[in-house]
């Protein structure tokens, strides 16, 4: 069975179906869906015209996991190539004894394989945001000076929007012979620290595949994903013989034990291996999109709840 699941995907979706329909594989599938969203100005959470970190530079994370041999690649903090997804899909697959690269050398990593560059990857309108929000944490509205000395506890305190912080893609899909695969791609959470990575690029956080039992796809608080090591865990419950439904709301109860400050909530999307689809948050109101090999186009699908509390500061917030 066709199938693919994916929150934030709408505008790859149909061409990722349209690969498997061809005969290509999930992981292609997977890549060709995420490459659309990375190319879309309109999207600021996910490759090209994304909302930077506090310093106004824009760094890209991402995953992509192969669920026949559980081979993964990563980048994380990359920057000035925006398909982030493709770059480390050939950290996966060039002969190369890692899995996860950072900062300067997926950049260089990039440039070896000869990943499209667009250096200006924060645009005017994306500089003008940045700019409105660092404004926003002085009483005069002026804006921090910005050096290499600057403290910027005070400011990512501040400036941290969860408003900003949706957007994330991701991809599951399982083609035509039952292979799985499954990506993530996002520049993060807005006015993030610089060097901060999130849950997208890290196998078994933010995204897990497994044919053997399913895939799990994680938006939202990164560093409580990380923490819990969710998609891993749901695909583990899977394992142990739940049901999807079960695996899934375990996957997301356990994120109820991180002690400590929270916003932003959780999300996520999983496939089994019979192609059977959910996706969870801890906030009412979200969808994900799926869509089948016998569908012309999408669907869009209600997210079931689990709520987690939420706390900020030592307070408890909506
Ligand atoms: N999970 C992403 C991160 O923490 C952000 C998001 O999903 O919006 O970087």
């Amino acid at each position: 069975m066709l199938i693919i699941a994916s929150s934030n995907g709408a505008i790859g979706i149909e061409a990722a179906m349209r690969a498997l329909l061809k005969g290509g594989s999930a992981l292609d599938a997977v890549e060709i869906g995420i490459r659309l969203v990375e190319a879309n100005p309109d999207e600021h959470s996910v490759g090209y015209n994304g909302y930077p970190n506090i310093v106004g530079e824009l760094e890209l994370d991402a995953s992509i996991m192969d669920g026949r041999s559980l081979n993964s690649g990563a980048v994380a903090l990359m920057r000035g190539f925006p398909y982030a997804i493709s770059v480390a899909r050939q950290v996966m697959e060039r002969e190369l004894p890692h899995v996860l690269l950072a900062g300067q050398g997926a950049e260089r990593f990039a440039r070896e394989i000869g990943a499209e560059q667009r250096e200006e990857t924060l645009t005017e309108e994306i500089r003008a945001v940045w700019r409105k929000r660092l404004a926003s944490t002085k009483e005069s509205g002026d804006i921090p000076d910005l050096t290499d000395e600057t403290p910027l506890l005070d400011l990512v305190k501040l400036t941290t929007d969860p408003e900003r912080v949706l957007g994330t893609v991701n991809f599951i899909a399982i083609d035509s012979v039952g292979d799985i695969a499954s990506g993530v791609s996002t520049s993060g959470w807005a006015w993030k620290y610089p060097g901060r990575i999130g849950d997208s690029p890290i196998i078994g956080a933010g995204n897990f595949a497994d044919n053997r039992y399913g895939a799990c796809a994680c938006t939202g608080m990164g560093e409580m994903a990380i923490r819990a090591g969710t998609a891993r865990s749901l695909v583990l419950y899977l394992k142990m013989g739940l049901s999807l439904q079960e695996a899934a709301r375990r996957a997301m109860e356990d994120l109820r034990d991180l002690a400590g400050d929270y916003i932003g909530g959780m999300n996520l999307i999983a496939l089994n291996k019979d192609g059977q689809r959910i996706g969870l948050s801890s906030r009412a109101g979200g969808s994900y999109i799926y869509q089948t090999g016998d569908m012309d186009s999408y669907q869009e699908c209600e997210r079931e709840v689990v709520t987690i509390p939420m706390r900020w500061g030592g307070e408890a917030r909506e």
